[in-house]
């Protein structure tokens, strides 16, 4: 792998070299030997179990034969490509309670290669170089400050041998910003931050200066957020390379810049040289962000024509709700229109670029919440959408989900818990808010028309959070779903031409690749992610919620199977303890330190263990050990000493006794 074959991806149609398969990140393939004609006769190849039942959101990369992928925990695996034979595996050894500074599980979205070497970024922030052949470790480096809740679940890109990788923890009051280093030896070369530090100690780059003014109050004692933790693309005509930029730190601008200002660079797309970071410009979806709503989403390149003139476009679904079509020579926004249910803008003004608000999105009511649509884990998350130059649509993973917004009395940032300012036991994830209004939980495939900007076609799945997308030259659109289903759809007009059964729910895209004349199409399959872990009741309707962790390969003819899967464990209520005022202690403790990972209302979605059923909730003492002590910190249940005492731990037991022995959610 070199400079010249990654950037001539495209012609090398039986290898997925690079996260997006291509720098314009399209996941579009030229491959056409699987059709709508012959697609009913995929079967399965081959399958490898994985080693963790974490969630499973890689791109696996496909080179001269070898698949290259990576699991949960930041492990990378090294697959014959024709055969599903393990290579080989490495396993950077995440320690456990790292679990507990990721917002979104513990997962890796892919590696990058370059020269004969695999790089990966790992949940504890480092970087590493791997040997593609043997899976040594080549040379590693921390890209992050440690003692802080920085985390790396996204995939690595590389330009001319510079290999560039950000990073997430915008929940837990970090401040954002991407790097490059020298695939030779781990060099930094450079760092881009993404919102201006402590103006007393003056800025990083000239850019942050012009930033600041975007702010007030004392953000950087909060860290700002506006972490680059998913999307980049590279237009090497151009020479730019492109970016998304996420949430602030915390949600609630009220507290993160009191007064309010547009707060850059939170929420934007953002092009830098690659050489040397330096800035070139910016475009914010979201001014003074205050919904989580990230601007990390899938960054599409391509070109396009718009009014008889062929445009160099960046496209962009981020979770506010709004399809962005920019300039991206210039980054002027050239239309923006809604591709889900939105609320909290009536549109995009063309002449500034800036959204039309509604006046109450910014929960201006202390005592009642503001229903927002889309909610924080957005209209589109970060799951890959596919744009088919052929059908000239772009295929967007997309939901439609509520969330309700509203100033959580007594902010208080920690290090353990969500830093997001707003209350967490008003949302409707929970036994309905009665003041809640009536909103959809659903999930769609979207073919979505970006020069007309409006819908071709959807498909509704059965739930929401399903999987990334392929298209291909074959007129094909290939998507997993919440319910295990991987399936194949014409890109012309959605209609179903095939599906398989992958016994658990699917979020990660597929990709196709070719060895040998032989055309295979791949996905790595696990439910997980935020929402299971976050959502409680609702990730259980329309899912599986079972994570059952495999790469599936599938070719025509394939007449392979996977085995029978174990049956469901059966769970008995564990006897309550305390009272009903205990129970409402610990309802209130559980949505400010536990809901984030064991569910709203303490119902897993699948993944997380669910409390309700915790064999540690039938003994004072064992259940100490855990919440306190840190007993299962290995496994990701960290010790929340820091920010509970034995009295609220007993009140959570007491809550989590009580959900155990009511039959509805
Ligand atoms: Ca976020």
């Amino acid at each position: 792998m070199d400079a010249a074959r990654i950037v001539h991806a495209d012609e090398d149609a039986g290898n997925w070299l690079t996260h997006g398969r291509t720098y314009s990140e399209q996941r579009f393939s030229p491959l056409t030997g699987i059709s709508t004609a012959n697609v009913g006769q995929l079967g399965l190849a081959w399958s490898l179990d994985l080693d963790t039942t974490r969630g499973q959101e890689a791109t696996p990369l496909v080179i001269d034969g070898v698949m290259y992928s990576t699991s949960a925990w930041s492990k990378v695996q090294a697959i014959d490509a024709s055969t599903g034979k393990l290579l080989w595996q490495y396993d950077p050894r995440v320690p456990g309670e790292y679990a507990a500074k990721a917002c979104c599980d513990v997962v890796n979205r892919g590696l990058a290669a370059w020269d004969g070497r695999l790089f990966v970024g790992t949940l504890d922030g480092r970087l590493v170089a791997l040997d593609a052949a043997t899976g040594t470790e080549v040379w590693s480096v921390v890209t992050v400050d440690q003692t802080k809740a920085y985390t790396i679940t996204g995939a690595p890109r590389i330009v001319k041998g510079k290999v560039i990788i950000g990073n997430g923890g915008a929940e837990f009051g970090v401040r954002g910003y991407i790097s490059a280093y020298d695939t030779r030896d781990g060099k930094q070369l450079w760092r881009f931050y993404t919102v201006p530090g402590d103006p007393s100690l003056g800025f990083e780059q000239p850019v942050l200066a012009e930033a600041a003014k975007t702010w007030k109050g004392e953000w950087w004692r909060l860290g700002g957020g506006g972490t680059v933790w998913d999307s980049m693309a590279y237009d090497p005509e151009l020479d730019l390379l492109y970016f998304g930029t996420g949430n602030g730190s915390p949600w609630n601008q009220k507290i993160r810049s009191p007064g309010g200002g547009d707060n850059l660079f939170l929420s934007s797309i953002v092009a830098v040289h690659p050489d040397t970071g330096e800035y070139v410009w910016h475009y914010q979806t979201t001014p003074g962000e205050s919904w989580d709503y990230t601007a990390t989403q899938h960054i599409v390149l391509a070109d396009v024509s718009i009014g008889g003139e062929t445009r160099k476009v960046l496209l962009q679904a981020p979770k506010n709700g709004f399809f962005y079509v920019l300039d991206r020579v210039t980054g002027k926004l050239i239309s923006a229109e809604k591709y889900g249910a939105v609320n909290w803008a009536s549109g995009v003004d063309l002449a500034t670029g800036r959204p039309v608000e509604n006046p109450d999105a910014r929960y201006p009511d202390p005592e009642k919440p503001w229903f927002a649509l889309p909610g924080a884990l957005g209209a589109h998350n970060w799951h890959p959408m596919s744009f088919s130059p052929q059908t000239g649509l772009i295929y967007i993973p997309a939901n439609d989900l509520m969330y309700a917004y509203i100033d959580r009395p007594q902010f208080k940032a920690s290090p353990v818990s969500f830093n997001t300012g707003v209350d967490p036991t008003r949302t409707r994830m929970l036994k309905p808010d009665k003041s809640a209004p009536a909103a959809p939980v659903r999930g769609l495939l979207r073919a979505w028309d970006p020069i007309a900007q409006k819908e071709a076609w959807s498909v509704e799945h059965p739930g929401p959070w399903n999987g990334g997308v392929l298209s291909t030259a074959g007129g094909l659109v290939f998507q997993g779903n919440a319910v295990g289903l991987f399936n194949a759809y014409d890109a012309r007009n959605g209609k179903l031409l095939w599906s398989a059964a992958a016994q658990t729910g699917i979020v990660a895209a597929p990709i196709t690749y070719r060895v040998k004349d032989e055309q295979f199409v791949a996905v790595v399959v696990g439910w997980g992610g935020v929402y299971p872990n976050v959502a409680g009741e609702a990730a259980r309707k329309g899912s599986l919620a079972v994570n059952r962790s495999r790469v599936l390969a599938f070719k025509l003819g394939g007449v392979g199977s996977l085995p029978d899967p174990a049956p469901a464990a059966t769970f008995t209520a564990v006897p309550r303890v305390g009272d009903d005022a205990a129970a409402a202690v610990g309802f209130r403790l559980f949505h400010d330190h536990c809901s984030r990972c064991h569910g709203a209302g303490a119902v897993s979605g699948g993944v997380i263990p669910d409390l309700r059923w915790s064999a540690f909730a039938r003994d004072g003492d064992a259940w100490k050990s855990v919440v306190l002590g840190g007993a299962l910190k290995d496994r990701g249940m960290i010790s929340f000493s820091s920010v509970i005492g034995e009295a609220d731990a007993e009140a959570l037991r007491a809550y989590v006794t009580q959900r155990s022995n009511q039959s509805t959610p």
